[in-house]
């Protein structure tokens, strides 16, 4: 199934429910689907949840894995630092191969902690070094506001002005995504004054997928840094880190990873930076495990990304995230990422043939420059969205609304089904003729 199919593929109601029926029994992760706990609606049938995107849902074993560190802190107290099931001294090791493995990453170049904005603090701190020739940091306009308040905060931290500090490059397509030549058209204009690009692996509202390799090319061959922000990226696309030469990347673990409400998030170091004398906000857990409790005054960090550890981890917030990356290792991320493209490519035709009357898709077309996001706009007013997005809800169908105008729908590999697509197809089909019955 290619999105280079004709638009009419699924132009009868027996087409659509059989390539449903073909797409799901042919799916060699169907069972993944039983190790998530899906909410129910009202009448008890599970909801149509498209919204991992968001919130990822949780894994069923989660609750054990938190419950056994709970047990191991009631039966062992402090003991439980060095003889628990899984001693927590060493515990954010637990998910250093596996988060590696999302990351595309050496397993010393990630660490789990803290969240997503106060990692992406602590690593700019390092790797934002604005001087008077050189202070700016390029970001695309519509940056989720989290990122751009760091950003516009540590420009006015090292004394700089964000008026003349932050550029937020536009989109220039007519879908709102923005162009590899746009960026290097940024560089050509601004790149000596650039110190950081900060960027985003899968953009939020539009759900743009950039390649990094190529945007890590740019900003290098303009002697800026390069740090991403893989909220919507980890553990929806293959992003290789390493290979891609970041300097460092940053991302939060409640969206596609499952590790629940708040988890711990995670950062990058690229490994020629594992030792470098850069400047950082330091605390006692970066600093080098084999003298950590020998309470010295002076700092010596780890090498790689642990070094940039504060405090000793939540363990709490790390044991749901130890349980969902086991699920990422099982089901691995090569055919997580193959049955992604056939899920969206299928409901990104079904929207094209069946709904083209009420919705744009505001998400790149081609596969390569998504994930499994498609970001919708309704024709006509704002209400009109809202409407559709209530109606949705009322019908067990749980996508998210962004200001001003995007419905978001995230199938996700894990846990939905080509006949999640097309019960979502279906219930806009209703809403269409209710609404608009001159298009039913
Ligand atoms: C989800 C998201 C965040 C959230 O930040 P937290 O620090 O986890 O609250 C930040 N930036 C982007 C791009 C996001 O998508």
């Amino acid at each position: 199934m290619s999105a280079a199919n004709p638009a009419t593929q699924y132009d009868s109601f027996q087409t659509l429910e059989n390539a449903a029926l073909a797409l799901d029994a042919d799916d060699p992760l169907a069972g993944f689907r039983d190790q998530f706990l899906i909410p129910a609606q009202a009448d008890g049938s599970p909801q149509i949840y498209l919204c991992g995107n968001s919130l990822g849902l949780q894994p069923r074993r989660t609750r054990a894995a938190l419950l056994a560190e709970l047990d191991d802190w009631r039966d062992l107290g402090v003991e439980a630092h060095f003889r628990g099931q899984h001693p927590w001294l060493e515990y954010h090791r637990y998910v250093q191969q596996p988060l590696a493995e999302v990351a595309g990453a050496l397993p010393n170049e990630v660490v789990a902690m803290n969240t997503l904005t106060s990692n992406l603090h602590l690593l700019m701190v390092s790797f934002y070094r604005p001087s008077t020739d050189r202070p700016a940091v390029l970001i695309e306009k519509n940056a989720f506001p989290s990122d751009r308040y760091a950003v516009e905060s540590q420009i006015r931290f090292h004394g700089f002005d964000p008026a003349q500090c932050l550029i937020e490059l536009e989109a220039d397509q007519a879908d709102g995504s923005v162009s590899l030549s746009a960026i290097e058209r940024a560089f050509a204009e601004h790149g000596g004054r650039i110190a950081l690009l900060l960027w985003p692996g899968v953009q939020y509202l539009t759900g743009q997928r950039f390649d990094l390799r190529e945007l890590a090319r740019l900003a290098h061959a303009a002697g800026a840094r390069v740090g991403f922000d893989l909220a919507h990226a980890i553990g929806n696309v293959p992003v290789e880190l390493h290979d891609a030469d970041a300097d460092f990347a940053v991302w939060c673990s409640y969206k596609y990873l499952n590790a629940g409400p708040g988890a711990v998030a995670g950062c990058f170091v690229h490994e020629r930076h594992a030792r470098a004398d850069l400047p950082r906000f330091a605390g006692w857990w970066g600093h080098d495990q084999e003298t950590r409790f020998q309470m010295r005054p002076r700092f010596v960090p780890m090498a790689g990304a642990e070094g940039w550890q504060l405090s000793n981890p939540a363990i709490f917030a790390l044991a749901p995230l130890r349980a969902s990356l086991e699920i990422f290792h099982a089901a691995g991320l090569a055919r997580l990422r193959q049955k992604s493209i056939r899920l969206t490519a299928y409901l990104a035709e079904l929207i094209a043939t069946r709904l083209a009357a009420l919705i744009d898709i505001r998400t790149p077309a081609d596969p390569e420059s998504r994930g499994c996001q498609l970001s919708l706009r309704v024709k006509g007013p704002r209400a009109e969205g809202r409407a559709l997005f209530d109606f949705l809800g009322a019908h067990g169908i749980v996508g998210d609304w962004r200001e001003p105008d995007v419905l978001r729908v995230a199938p996700t590999p894990l846990y939905n089904r080509a006949s999640d697509c097309l019960r979502l197809v279906r219930v806009i089909e209703q809403f269409m003729a209710l609404s608009l019955p001159a298009h039913g």
